[in-house]
C-alpha cells in the first residue's frame, strides 16, 4: 500500500498545503514496522504537470519522505492528485476515460488533446481489465454501487459525481495496487 494524502486534488493544492500545513503528510506510523516515531527525510521531485509548460509549469513537484526511526527504512507520502506509477495526473486520465466511456475513441482523443492514442487505449484497457476488482472492492465499502455491474455503467455512474483519484485512494487503502 502506498501513502497517499486523500482530498488534495490539485496540484496547486499540493504545493499550498506543503508549505502550510506539511504535518497532513506524515503518517502515524511506519508503513514497514510500525513504529510511531517517524522523520522527516527531504523530499523527491517528479514532474507531474503535462499540460503547462515553460513559466506557468508547477514542476519540479517535491513529494515528502521520510524515515523511520527503527528500521530505518524511507518511504513517501503523495497527494491524491498524483497517480502513483503514471505520468499524467489523476484528473488528466479522468477526462480522457470519460470520454472513452461515452464512446469517443483514442484516435479522435489524441486529436484534441496531446496524448498519444496508444497512451490513451492503454489507460481504458487497464480501466476495463481491472474491473472485476475495482468493481468488487468498491462496493464492499460502497454497496449501493453494486446496482451497476457493467465496467461502463459503473464508471459512468463514479466519474458524473465522484472523482477517479478518490475511487484509487479507496481501492489502495484496501491493498489494491494502483497506478
Ligand atoms: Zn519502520
Amino acid at each position: 500500500m502506498r501513502l497517499i494524502l486523500s482530498e488534495i486534488v490539485t496540484l496547486s493544492q499540493h504545493l499550498n498545503a506543503l508549505e502550510n500545513t506539511p504535518e497532513l503528510y506524515r503518517p502515524c506510523a511506519c508503513i514497514h514496522c510500525h513504529e510511531t516515531v517517524i522523520w522527516r527525510y527531504g523530499y523527491y521531485y517528479r514532474k507531474p504537470d503535462r499540460l503547462n509548460h515553460g513559466e506557468d509549469s508547477l514542476n519540479d513537484i517535491p513529494i515528502p519522505r521520510f524515515q523511520c526511526v527503527a528500521c530505518r527504512r524511507t518511504f513517501s507520502t503523495l497527494p491524491e492528485c498524483i497517480a502513483p506509477r503514471r505520468w499524467y495526473p489523476w484528473f488528466v486520465q479522468q477526462w480522457c476515460l470519460y470520454c472513452c466511456l461515452k464512446g469517443c475513441s483514442a484516435r479522435r482523443l489524441s486529436q484534441v488533446f496531446p496524448l498519444s492514442r496508444s497512451t490513451i487505449s492503454r489507460w481504458f484497457l487497464w480501466l476495463t481489465t481491472t474491473f472485476t476488482e475495482h468493481h468488487r472492492v468498491l462496493c464492499s465499502k460502497i454497496p449501493s454501487l453494486g446496482y451497476y455491474a457493467t465496467c461502463r455503467s459503473f464508471w459512468l455512474h463514479w466519474l458524473d459525481s465522484k472523482l477517479l483519484s478518490h475511487a484509487m485512494v479507496l481501492l489502495n487503502q484496501q491493498a489494491v495496487i494502483v497506478p
